[in-house]
Parts: structure tokens; sequence; C-alpha cells
């Protein structure tokens, strides 16, 4: 493909994208396929001979368009979103264009200086302390991985990379029992194990875990001769919302000298709301480490995960690594691949810088304020359901229901409403019973599409009951 083919084709794209949004609310938000459809109808061995462009878009347009799930259909209720905003989309046509591998400042120095400014910019917004800096890394699940290694290093005194873990007893990490998979997988793959994660069962209106609780549990481990490494906190846990007591947290933290890690994943960008910080976000900046995703809630096209540290240097400590063909000389500069597991690195801070400067703050905001108050409006009406139960109330814009009947019935229920299409919801378990959550996030969403949430739920209900 010649550049001139490139431009004709990329505008072709565009147009294309450009129909698709606008056609969202008339295709259903998950798939009518069944499983092996798409793989069935690719040839089973690459092409000796070049295609044309025009097959292959006709290729995409037939054969794969059919088995995706619309993650920016407004009415996306399901797991948590992932939303791109158009201008953040027009910002990765931009980096994938350029093509750049970003791993040290002198491989990209605009990339690196714009990520370390809006690094700062969404410090600001979330109302953090001065002095808290961070790395955009792809994914919450890779934040936390860093931040659990750092807490391995420091508590073998920095010995675990070089010696291995074989003679250092048990590791401790411990964390409510409302956290995301992730913080199970990062200590699993830092060699520290199921066993060690320690889940403290999550109590009260935000099942968040008990610090006296943590405490004692730390204090027994200590007298069995474990070694505690550190803490994992959550604000918005994925399964109904759960958030820890920040300060109750830290407190213990401090009292056994405890790395801390927060996991604010998908809450994270509702803290660009003042209003909100009051109850989910008091004393945040006492932690070490605390992960956020603007491409959850705040528009930014995944992946994009900010890791915020309040002093970079354990986590340096504890991936940096050095090898001949990636020293660089002259004066200091920041090389962020020494921040994280990765070395490669897109550009992920054009997409971000792009998302603030088209709505500012304030549009950004008003987004966050408006899935907050429809999430309540739809939890209100839900309950109204003749034998509808609301399971958990909202945190910010997710909450829970049951339909009358047991787990079989509440999965008949969600794999029915799905399979209707109009709307996606997802189930979760809280408290040993399946719930059917829904969060309200998607990026063009409006209190209408929010609203029919209500008749389809009804009007399955009635046809499955
Ligand atoms: N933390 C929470 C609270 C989440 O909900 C999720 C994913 O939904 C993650 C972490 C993992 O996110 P990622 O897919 O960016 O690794």
């Amino acid at each position: 493909m010649d550049w001139d083919e490139f431009s004709g084709w990329s505008k072709h794209i565009a147009d294309w994208g450009a129909q698709y949004h606008k056609s969202l609310r008339d295709r259903p938000v998950r798939p009518r396929t069944r499983h092996g459809d798409t793989a069935s109808q690719l040839p089973a061995h690459p092409p000796a001979k070049p295609e044309g462009m025009q097959t292959i878009l006709r290729d995409f347009e037939t054969i794969i368009m059919p088995g995706m799930t619309h993650w920016q259909h407004p009415r996306f209720f399901a797991y948590f979103p992932a939303n791109a905003a158009p201008p953040s989309m027009l910002a990765e046509q931009l980096a994938n264009t350029v093509a750049a591998q970003c791993m040290l400042w002198q491989t990209s120095p605009a990339a690196t200086e714009v990520e370390g400014v809006m690094i700062d910019w969404m410090r600001q917004a979330l109302g953090l302390a001065d002095g808290f800096t961070g790395v955009i890394q792809d994914s919450a699940s890779s934040a936390t991985l860093s931040a659990v290694l750092t807490m391995r290093e420091r508590a073998t005194n920095h010995t675990g990379n070089r010696e291995g873990l074989s003679d250092k007893g048990h590791l401790r990490v411990y964390c409510s029992d409302q956290v995301h998979s992730s913080i199970d997988r990062a200590c699993w793959v830092a060699g520290i194990g199921q066993d060690n994660l320690v889940k403290i069962p999550g109590t009260g209106p935000r099942h968040g875990m008990d610090a006296a609780g943590l405490d004692a549990a730390i204090r027994a481990d200590i007298a069995a001769g474990h070694t505690p490494a550190g803490i994992v906190a959550t604000t918005g846990g994925t399964g109904v919302g759960g958030c820890d007591d920040l300060e109750a947290v830290l407190t213990v933290a401090r009292a056994h000298d405890l790395y801390t890690h927060l996991d604010a994943a998908w809450a994270g960008s509702a803290m660009i709301c003042p209003e909100f910080r009051e109850d989910y976000w008091q004393g945040v900046d006492g932690f070490d480490s605390i992960v956020f995703s603007p491409h959850k809630w705040l528009g930014a096209q995944f992946d994009c995960s900010i890791q915020f540290l309040r002093d970079p240097a354990p986590q340096l400590n504890t991936l940096k690594i050095e090898p001949e063909y990636l020293k660089t000389t002259g004066a200091p500069v920041t090389n962020y691949s020494e921040w994280t597991v990765p070395l490669g690195r897109r550009f992920r801070a054009l997409k971000l810088w792009f998302l603030l400067r088209s709505y500012g703050l304030e549009g950004l905001q008003q987004r966050i304020r408006n899935h907050v108050d429809w999430a309540r409006e739809l939890c209100e009406a839900l309950g109204e359901i003749e034998g509808f139960e609301i399971a958990t109330a909202p945190i910010l814009s997710l909450f829970s229901f049951r339909c009358p009947g047991d787990d079989e019935t509440q999965q008949r229920l969600v794999d029915a409403i799905n399979d209707d299409g109009r709307i996606y919801l997802t189930q979760g378990l809280f408290q040993g019973r399946k719930i059917i959550r829904v969060q309200v996030g998607q990026f063009d969403t409006t209190r209408e599409d929010v609203m029919s949430v209500r008749p389809v739920v009804q009007e399955v209900w009635e046809k499955i009951r």
C-alpha cells in the first residue's frame, strides 16, 4: 500500500466509523452469534497472495462486525464501561500513525513529557496532593502488579529479585473480599501466592474491610512468623462498588509500616467531581500507590491506566533495569519504561490531552454527575417491579438487584436480557447470592437510554418467569 492509498482508506474508515457510531442504537448490544461462528468463516491457512483492501474491508463488515459486542453502545450497562470519546479516538489514530515506541525519553521526548504533564493534570483533577507523580500503564492489572512487586521487594529488603523467594517465608498481602481479581493475579505472579493474600470480609453499607479485623490478621501473621508486605485497598470494587475506609486502612498500615496501594480503577474517574471526595476519597493522599483508569469511565480510549506514586523510588528500585542498549547519555531524564514491567510503551498520554482539552473538566464532570443521578433514578424504578429487590444500593453509578427466585433464575434473566439485545447487563456474586449488576457510565448514554432498562427488564421477566 502506498501513502496515497493509505490516505484514501483512512478517510473511508473515518466515515465508516462515524456511521457506525451513529447507528449503534439500532444494533443489539451483544451480538447474536454462537461460539465458533466467526472462526469458521476464516480460512484455515494464511493467504499466499496479496489481497485488496476492498476485499479485506468487505470481510470485516460481513464476518467480523456481526460478532462484535458494542462497548460504545449507549445502552451498555455491563461490567464497567470502556469509554472512547471521539477526540480520544482521534488522538489514538495519530498515535497509531506516528507509531512511536516511547520506552525512553530519547525514543520519543514529546511523549514522555506530555505523559508527565498529563499525570500532573489528572493529579490536580482528582484532588491529589502536590508531590504525587506517576506513570501511565496499559491496564490497572499492570499497575497493581507493579505495586505488589514493590511490596514484595520492600518487604524482602530488595533481595527478592536477585535471590528469588525460596527462603523468604510467607510474605502476606491484605485486602478486602471485594477486590478485583487482578489483585489475586498480581499475588500469583509476584510469587506471593493466593494463600498469602489475606481477604478481610467487607462490611457495612460500603462493603469495606473492617480495620480492626485487618489489624488482627496482621498481628496474627506476625505472631505466626509470616512477613506482612502490604495492603491493597479499594475504592469502587467491581462486584458491587465496595469501598474501604481509606483513613482507617492507612492507620493500620502505618502501625505496621506497610506499603499501600489503592485500586480506584473505575471509581477514580468520579473523583474529578469534588462532591464525591468527601464520601470516597478521604485520606487518599496517604497511599503509596493509586491506580485509576481513564479508559474506564472518563473517556480515554482503552488502554490508559494512571498509577500515581507518592514516591517513585521504591517502584524504580523494584523494576528498573538498565542494560547497555537502553542506557542514555546527557542530562538525567525520565525513562518511564523503568517504572513498569513491560519495556515497550505506546503514546497513551496523547488521548488524555485530547480528551481533557476537548471537554474540559467541567464537561467530563457533568457526564459523571448525570450517570450517578440516572443510576439512582433507575435503581428506584427497578425496585418498584413486583417482587424485585435492590440487592446493593448505588455506590456512585453501580447498583444491583434480584428478581424473585433462586440463583439460577437470576442467571436465566440476565441471559434472556442479553439475548434480547436492547441492553446489556452482567451478573455478580454478593454474600453468596447471585445478583444482577447495573452500572451507568457509557459516554453517550442519555437519561432515556438509562430509563429504558426498566421496561426491558420487566418485559423479559414476564416472558421467562
Ligand atoms: N480494578 C477494578 C476495580 C476493575 O473493575 C478492573 C476491571 O474491570 C480492574 C481493576 C482491572 O482492570 P484492567 O482491565 O485495566 O486491568
